[in-house]
């Protein structure tokens, strides 16, 4: 069981003129795997990420692609209600904004639970109990605030609400960017608990979360996914020149090579590769040539001429 990106063609209306933001994306989450999505901000990352759940601006249109999800396309759904937060549930970047100061954790839980399980009192508070246990939320804590909780404490409350829900996708949104050093590693800790019943789509720009973290990793530049392997493949055999400038811009003890220039928005047309006006191995062909995926093994994939 998991999830399905085909090909998704997404843009933005404005003032008349249609901008492509998307370009033929397509990755697949696989119960037990946490799959990264990286690249700088503004390369499409979340807006990926937030059409799987349908949650996109009014001036967002869809011009392809499929979202298959359940042998359905999610795409093609008239009512998001029964599968958002239900089978496919979101973890945000500041859970404060996601919790409502005014209920406790139980009342909130046990909303979530009665909506999205149909169970009553007694039993939507088991599944709480143990939703939090799982969690690792003393269940004396369930009467508490949000304001009584620490960040991360917070965070693993989101968690817990995804999981009494029974959310077969999480989508974890930069989830510990709001969150100090110890406590994101303990967040990171929690995902790989619950991975094996779930999927997971971490989106980041850190590489060293990928690296301690993911199973597989797609990098995005420009509304495009450039290269995708499973995460030891792609240190080891780093590919495209853009997701080697993303390892080099690493903090290291030896030098920090940052990527000169600036990703392309929506509203800049590039002809070729998008990455091309800050590649340092452009070749002449790559102003005019859109590479396409190719394959250099098994399930490493690379949009790069220099593998034509
Ligand atoms: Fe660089 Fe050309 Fe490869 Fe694009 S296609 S990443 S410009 S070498």
């Amino acid at each position: 069981m998991g999830l399905e990106v085909k090909k998704l063609n997404l843009g933005f209306e404005c003032e008349g003129q249609f901008n492509q933001a998307l370009f033929n994306v397509s990755f697949s989450l696989k119960k037990g795997q946490i799959h990264a999505l990286v690249g700088e901000s503004g390369c499409g990352k979340t807006i990926s990420a937030m059409s799987i759940l349908r949650l996109l601006p009014k001036t967002a249109r869809v011009t392809s692609g499929e979202i298959l999800f359940e042998g359905e396309d999610l795409l093609q759904r008239k009512n998001m209600e029964s599968v958002r937060g239900a089978k496919i549930a979101l973890i945000p970047q500041d859970p404060m904004t996601s919790l409502n100061p005014l209920y406790t954790i139980e009342n909130q839980l046990l909303e979530v639970i009665k909506k999205h399980q149909g169970l009553e009192d007694e039993q939507a508070l088991d599944v709480a109990m143990r939703a939090l246990d799982a969690v690792h939320i003393p269940p004396d804590r369930m009467k508490s605030y949000p304001h009584e909780f620490s960040g991360g404490m917070k965070q693993r409350a989101i968690i817990a609400m995804a999981l009494s829900a029974g959310a077969q996708v999480l989508i974890a949104d930069e989830p510990t960017t709001a969150l100090d050093v110890t406590i994101q590693a303990q967040i990171m800790k929690l995902l790989h608990e619950i991975k094996h019943d779930t999927a997971i789509l971490l989106i980041t720009h850190d590489l060293a979360l990928v690296g301690e973290n993911a199973d597989f990793v797609s990098v995005m530049y420009g509304g495009r996914v450039v290269e995708s392997a499973p995460v030891r493949e792609f240190f080891k055999n780093t590919a495209h020149p853009y997701s080697q400038g993303l390892l080099n811009s690493l903090p290291s003890c030896s030098s920090l090579e940052p990527i000169e220039g600036q990703p392309p928005t929506i509203y800049e047309e590039i002809s070729g590769c998008r990455f091309h006006p800050r590649c340092k191995k452009r070749m002449d062909i790559c102003s005019e040539q859109n590479p396409r995926m190719y394959k250099l093994s098994d399930e490493h994939f690379c949009a790069c001429l220099l593998y034509n």
